[in-house]
């Protein structure tokens, strides 16, 4: 939780995008709607770039990269980062704002999604200053004779950067500046319902940095094809997205042709294996917490929860009372830890994924629909659903609404079948008072990320992402800015 003046009230931000250096509208004129969740009103606009918008965007990154000397110069881009960092800032009532406003985050909770970023820039912009970018790797025999052989770490080149609404702020930051500090020039593509996190960090880096034209750029769009178009421009060499598996797979279908390199963070189902020797007290509280705060809208929620079946009920009812006192309705009261669904849309998919679930024979503890005393926003009542079929629709799309589904299980190799049945692979949990049997457990769950004991295995010096469906490559940690990298092994005389 932040300590923030709130009562600021809604902000719009900038409608304009950053090509080449020039903050700008397309040349229509065209403008979207941006609209505030917690109101249904419409709170500003963006410009609306086009495709023809996304190839100058691109162009001036190619030729930034080409022609100038941002890959090669460290110095320069340690200063540009960190004059990136203390603007950023500087702007951080403005940004916090504008987040609340077009995602509805409750400003009680925004400060993973502001200052935890701002912070990131600091550390991407010490972690690439002390990179090691040549490493000699000493002589080796070849039929040749001996040869030395070195690794020289070089940016990848243009980046192209594609970002969800959920944490808008915070993947915009965590996609493009290790691309940056590494090298590369960058193109983002922030997404159509969160413009304005975008626009304002362009707006930011035009005005109140030295990042050069063309290093970096923004196009803000309404239009599915302008990602689309930056996915499949041969001119692209990287491209880093966060989203659904849907669009993951289209971009990778999309890159295909230009073999681009590419990192993926996606979709997820995440168990969390509530072990029979478990502090349920502790455990499910924070479960139900972790369900609602961002209302549901976290690829790594834990929301399918496994109770062992001796203890069910009981865990039924702690999981029960949990959502039904947590506090939730309108973002600015400090108050409240959960804010509206995104869109009508998102609500709408998170009813009929409910409703889905009680037709497959699954029950409605609490919660399930629409609240009454919320009946303008796009709120969705905390929702619990015991005796969920693990092969359920409900068990297994991702829901990304204030919803867990609870199953029993028997045994803990039961569990962690059940867990391992899903397409997904991102993250996990597991409770339980034996510490080294639930690390146990945890090895066994074929995910990329576990906490145990609701200790959090996220953070900026730890490498993150998924397995399977999930996703392709890693964020964070020395893993996740050597993806910007590509090292060139060099031969050479003693
Ligand atoms: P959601 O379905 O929850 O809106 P998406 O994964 O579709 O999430 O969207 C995440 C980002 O991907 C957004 O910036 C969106 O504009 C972009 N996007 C959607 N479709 C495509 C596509 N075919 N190619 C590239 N980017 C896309």
């Amino acid at each position: 939780m932040t300590n923030v003046q709130t009562g600021a009230g809604v902000l719009a931000g900038d409608e304009r995008m950053l090509i080449d250096g020039e903050l700008r509208h397309t040349a229509s004129g065209a403008k979207f709607d941006v609209i505030d969740p917690a109101n249904e009103q419409v709170a500003g606009q963006a410009t609306d770039g086009t495709v023809d918008d996304m190839a100058r965007a691109v162009g001036a990154a190619r030729r930034a990269f080409d022609e100038s000397d941002w890959s090669r110069d460290l110095e320069f881009r340690y200063h540009c980062l960190t004059q990136l960092h203390d603007a950023l800032e500087r702007n951080q009532d403005r940004l916090r704002r504008v987040l609340v406003t077009e995602v509805g985050c409750p400003v009680s909770v925004s400060g993973s999604q502001i200052d935890s970023p701002i912070d990131e820039v600091k550390h991407w912009a010490e972690h690439g200053k002390a990179f090691e970018y040549l490493v000699d790797t000493g002589m080796h025999d070849t039929p040749m004779g001996p040869a030395r052989r070195k690794i020289h770490y070089e940016p990848v080149g243009v980046v192209g950067a594609i970002t969800p609404w959920n944490v808008p702020f915070y993947l915009n930051i965590a996609e493009t500046v290790p691309a940056l500090m590494a090298g590369n020039t960058v193109v983002l593509k922030p997404a159509q319902l969160t413009p304005w996190s975008g626009s304002e960090y362009g707006r930011i880096v035009a005005e109140e940095t030295d990042i050069p034209p063309g290093v970096f750029n923004v196009v803000v769009s309404s239009a599915n094809e302008v990602g689309g178009a930056l996915s499949a421009d041969p001119r692209v060499d990287m491209i880093t997205f966060t989203g659904s598996t849907a669009t993951g797979r289209a971009i990778l279908a999309a890159g295909a042709a230009t073999v681009k390199k590419t990192l993926l963070e996606l979709g997820g189902k995440s168990a969390h294996i509530v072990l029979d020797d478990a502090d349920f007290n502790s455990a499910l509280p924070l479960a139900a917490m972790m369900a609602c705060v961002m209302s549901g809208q976290s690829c790594i929620l834990p929301s399918r929860i496994l109770l062992p079946r001796r203890r069910y009920d009981e865990g039924i009812e702690i999981l029960k009372t949990s959502m039904e006192n947590f506090p939730y309705g309108d973002p600015w009261d400090p108050g409240n830890m959960q804010g509206p669904q995104i869109s009508d849309g998102q609500r709408r998919k998170v009813l009929g994924l409910i409703a889905s679930g009680i037709e497959s024979g699954a029950r409605l503890v609490t919660g399930g629909g629409i609240p009454e005393h919320l009946p303008v926003g796009y709120y969705v009542q905390p929702t619990l659903l015991a005796d969920v079929d693990p092969d359920s629709r409900v068990a297994q799309e991702e829901i990304f609404g204030p919803v867990l589904t609870v199953t029993a299980y028997d045994s803990d190799d039961e569990a962690v079948a059940i867990a391992n049945n899903s397409i997904y692979g991102l993250s996990g949990e597991v409770s339980g008072e034996d510490v080294e049997r639930a690390f146990a457990v945890a090895t066994r769950m074929r995910t990329g990320n576990v906490s145990i004991n609701g200790k959090s295995h996220f953070g900026i010096t730890s490498p993150f992402g998924g397995t399977k469906q999930s996703g392709l490559g890693r964020r964070n940690g020395a893993e996740g800015y050597q993806e910007y990298l590509e090292g060139k092994t060099i031969g050479m005389p003693a």
